[in-house]
């Protein structure tokens, strides 16, 4: 028994493989996990109709959700056709109660949409990071937003560690030498260091920065972090941890930066020239939080003229970016599509949170509060503690320029 009537609900995924989807899949299971490293639980939805590892996040996969919803009575609407004034989003927005979207390909809901969708109560993100909503309108009009906290969180630490790596050891030209048949040492080594013994710092020790320092120390590296809640002084210990009261200390005193704070108005466009420039010559940042929380410029600025010696990461602004963006060409990026977050093992816990929190919500019973970021016209759970009221759409309508070659 639903207590909600019939809802509406409009999900936004990214498009299927320009392959086709995966016939079969290059491993038969992803590992059992019960929970995530604090003691929270993997979700709990009172069943699941998908396969674990499989590829739920595309439109095809509809992150396993039609049967659940259908069969109780609900519409379910899924599409990728998501920016633009004339997009199947934002025309069947206008009687949504419901709307699922998630980072890697956002639908984006701004002031102007929100205002046009009068009936929308719930806007759920299938993975973190609750941006792609103005926030200050969903508070505004007391809509409820929440994310599937946790669900990527470790996804997204390891391919931290893997582009940090790739930055300070040069991976990506080395590889290129290979698939041109070359073997040119001299060039392949010329911009490559070992990590042993840098200085290495996170801005934000949230779920994603603590298990990113967790999975640095073993390389022996000195461990710096910056964050608006200080981590208790045991971890401090354990992880050998110097705490910087703000980013300007951190960011001054190390070789490799990796931005793991969510976007928001206090983060918005956090390292410009000013920030960049009281690093080191030839610093490194990874930044897979939000590319927002870049200056999309002074980033280019700064490789082209070597006080950042490497820029990887894997989020940008808008999403997906324009096809002239000029982090795509750039020099020294190691940077991949939006990916971390949705690896087929991550596609599996958000699908089942998004199902725990619609079955909640159709129940008529609270929502874990771990999930929320705003409720009850004001930032609630996990919102208090990450984020700042505001906006931080501004400038979305640009992923319209788009085209898939
Ligand atoms: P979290 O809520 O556990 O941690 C966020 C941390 O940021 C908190 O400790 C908070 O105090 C800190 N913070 C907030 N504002 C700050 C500021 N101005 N300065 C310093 N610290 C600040 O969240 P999480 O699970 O670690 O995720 C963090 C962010 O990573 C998400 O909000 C999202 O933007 C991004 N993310 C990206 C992907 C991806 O696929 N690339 C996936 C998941 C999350």
């Amino acid at each position: 028994m639903s207590f909600f009537s019939a809802q509406k609900v409009l999900c936004v995924l990214y498009p299927d493989p320009l392959t086709g989807f995966p016939p079969n899949y290059s491993r038969e299971d992803i590992p059992a996990l019960t929970h995530y490293p604090d003691g929270q639980t993997m979700p709990t939805p009172s069943s699941i109709d998908f396969t674990g590892g499989h590829l739920l996040g595309s439109v095809s996969g509809g992150l396993g959700l039609e049967s659940f919803l259908t069969t109780r009575g609900h519409r379910f609407v899924v599409t990728s056709d998501k920016d633009g004034p004339d997009s199947v989003f934002e025309k069947e927005l206008t009687d949504a109660d419901v709307v699922i979207s998630q980072p890697f390909w956002p639908g984006y809901l701004t002031a102007e949409r929100i205002a046009k969708a009068p009936n929308l109560k719930l806007a759920i993100t299938a993975g973190i990071g609750s941006d792609h909503v103005d926030l200050q309108s969903a508070i505004d009009r007391d809509i409820t937003v929440c994310e599937v906290t946790w669900c990527n969180s470790i996804s997204v630490a390891e391919h931290a560690v893997m582009q940090m790596l790739a930055l300070v050891r040069d991976f990506i030209p080395q590889y290129g030498w290979v698939v041109r048949s070359g073997w040119n040492i001299a060039d392949a080594v010329s911009r490559s260091y070992d990590i042993e013994g840098m200085d290495v710092g996170v801005v934000a020790s949230g779920r994603i920065g603590l298990a990113f320092l967790k999975r640095m120390k073993p390389f022996d590296v000195n461990l710096h972090y910056t964050d608006r809640h200080r981590l208790s002084p045991e971890v401090e210990r354990e992880l050998g941890l110097t705490f910087h009261e703000n980013v300007e200390s951190l960011v001054s005193v190390c070789d490799a930066v990796s931005i793991h704070c969510p976007l928001h108005p206090e983060t918005e466009h956090m390292f410009n020239d000013d920030l960049i420039g009281k690093m080191k010559r030839g610093s490194y940042i990874v930044n897979t939080a939000r590319g927002k929380i870049c200056d999309r410029d002074a980033i280019v600025r700064a490789l082209e003229n070597g006080q950042l010696a490497g820029y990887a990461g894997d989020v940008w602004f808008p999403q997906p970016p324009p096809n002239d963006h000029p982090w795509r060409t750039m020099p020294n990026h190691a940077m991949t599509p939006h990916t971390s977050g949705t690896s087929l093992s991550a596609q599996a816990r958000y699908a089942a949170g998004v199902r725990e929190i619609l079955e909640c919500w159709l129940d008529g019973r609270p929502i874990r509060d771990e999930y929320l970021i705003v409720q009850g016209g004001g930032l609630a759970g996990t919102g208090i503690h990450s984020y700042t009221e505001g906006n931080a759409t501004g400038g979305s309508e640009e992923a319209a320029r788009f085209k898939q070659s």
